[in-house]
């Protein structure tokens, strides 16, 4: 479907490759003058423009005012409107060199392309209706996807998941506006299996299926984000060592002495297809340094935003105040809690902390013989990567869980009011706005400025 009145009258061009030096480099151009500009600077066996849609052709780049030749090149075609942005479509694979590939730009803007703006071939080709808002974000995600299952999940918005969900949930709210309609132009004895009764069992099904979305939306923002998992514990209990020993390297510096961890230390692993962020925070204790309390402090802070916090507590020693207040603290919190140091004589009774403080279990770990590791990248597995790979959440973005709430709310009013038995006028209104706030999910009811805001975080030349 077209959106009408949106076409964009000129022609764009920009680099889509990424900065720097490569073995090839591609350059596109979008638009109504797409191939006559590419003739101007492009010398093969035949003009651009005389050969079929979606064919390749080798030449050379020349340029027009001293016909000096830039470089060999191959060159794609695919007319409209059947390429990406719905319009004519070159794509220049030249070599990739910074100063060659600004040349050839400077060339074709020289013949009337407009240098294009971060995200604008994917706005034109949601403005073409070659593709829907939500599948136009998920080109972004595509690109920036940091692991494989982000990976999967963006190709599968790519295709459409989510649109075609928000369609159905969209035809449910229409059909609820048409069974309205019906019933405020006959009386309820005409019609009875048209009243409020159904209506209402309608509206609440959508409602529900919205709730059940939403309630998937964290699984999806670990999946776009990664897994945060932080390291606590009071100082020397292992920290920085287990950090190491899931790196597999010396990234943090291991000592003896307390308080070595000052600010936070985090790297990134993959495990099962995720991405997990491990977070290395400064040991917590009472102290007078202000440094090492601003660390701790900034520890608190990124254990209170983590996914999963893993406790770290010393095997070879009885149970501190430390260790306690730790436990206490995050009594309520998703966590592992880990008894390291099992290499050594052990002095800590487990029972006492699985009794007092935690429901989940506790994991025995060396984190100099390695004993343990396994087991702790298992749990950590099992607590967030399996289960996700059954039915993939439907969605991961920000702008689309407000757009639900706003829907289910706007639902959830319609259905209060329809029990409630107010004027069908009401219920109109709150189904509309549900209907409205589907709608900017795919598109269909954004405002200009959103759209502004969505593409211009796309890179340029996408
Ligand atoms: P952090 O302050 O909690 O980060 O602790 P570190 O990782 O810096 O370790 C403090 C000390 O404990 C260092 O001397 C480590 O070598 C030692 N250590 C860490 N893990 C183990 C372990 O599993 N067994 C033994 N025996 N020593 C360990």
């Amino acid at each position: 479907m077209k959106r009408q009145g949106l076409f964009e009258e000129e022609t764009i061009c920009a680099i889509a490759t990424p900065p720097g030096r490569s073995a090839i480099a591609v350059i596109r151009i979008s638009g109504k003058k797409a191939f006559p500009i590419a003739d101007a600077i492009f010398r093969g066996r035949q003009p651009l423009r005389s050969f079929k849609s979606h064919t390749a052709h080798f030449g050379e780049i020349i340029d027009p005012s001293d016909q000096q030749v830039l470089d060999e090149v191959l060159v794609l075609l695919m007319k409209a409107p059947y390429s990406y942005t719905g319009e004519n479509v070159v794509e220049i694979q030249s070599h990739g060199n910074p100063f060659l590939l600004q040349k050839i730009v400077a060339l074709l803007m020289a013949q009337g392309a407009q240098l294009a703006k971060p995200g604008a071939f994917t706005r034109r080709a949601f403005l073409a209706g070659r593709m829907d808002l939500a599948q136009a974000e998920a080109v972004m995600e595509v690109i920036s996807a940091q692991s494989a299952t982000h990976s999967q999940w963006a190709l599968s918005q790519l295709k459409g998941r989510l649109s075609k969900k928000v369609s159905i949930l969209r035809q449910g709210a229409l059909s609820a506006v048409a069974q309205l309609e019906a019933s405020i132009d006959f009386s309820e004895d005409e019609i009875p299996l048209s009243g409020p009764k159904t209506l209402e069992g309608r509206v609440k099904c959508l409602s529900g299926e919205i709730g059940a979305m939403l309630a998937d939306y964290e699984k999806g923002r670990q999946i776009r984000e990664g897994l945060s998992v932080t390291i606590v514990g009071r100082p020397n209990v292992g920290k920085s060592s287990l950090l190491n020993l899931l790196l597999q390297e010396d990234r943090a510096i291991v000592s003896p002495l307390p308080g070595t961890t000052r600010d936070l230390l985090e790297e990134t692993i993959y495990l099962a297809g995720m991405s997990v962020r491990f977070v290395d925070t400064a040991g917590f204790r009472e102290t007078e340094n202000p440094v090492e309390r601003e660390g701790v402090q900034r520890g608190l802070k990124a254990q209170e935003a983590a996914d999963l916090t893993l406790l770290v507590l010393d095997a070879s020693e009885a149970l501190s105040v430390e260790d306690h207040d730790l436990l206490e603290r995050l009594r309520d919190v998703c966590k592992i809690v880990i008894l390291n140091k099992t290499d050594l004589e052990k002095k800590l009774d487990p029972s006492s902390i699985k009794t007092e403080f935690s429901e989940g279990s506790y994991l025995e770990l060396s984190t100099i013989t390695g004993e343990g590791l396994d087991r702790l990248r298992n749990e950590i597995v099992a607590l967030f990567v399996q289960g996700q790979e059954k039915e993939p959440p439907l969605i991961a973005l920000l702008r689309h869980k407000n757009a639900l709430e706003l829907a289910k709310a706007a639902l959830d009013r319609a259905g209060d009011a329809i029990k409630g038995e107010l004027s069908p006028e009401f219920v109109a209104i709150d189904l509309r706005e549900a209907l409205d706030a589907l709608g900017e999910i795919v598109g269909e009811t954004t405002l200009d400025d959103i759209l502004d805001k969505i593409f211009g975080q796309f890179c340029i030349g996408k």
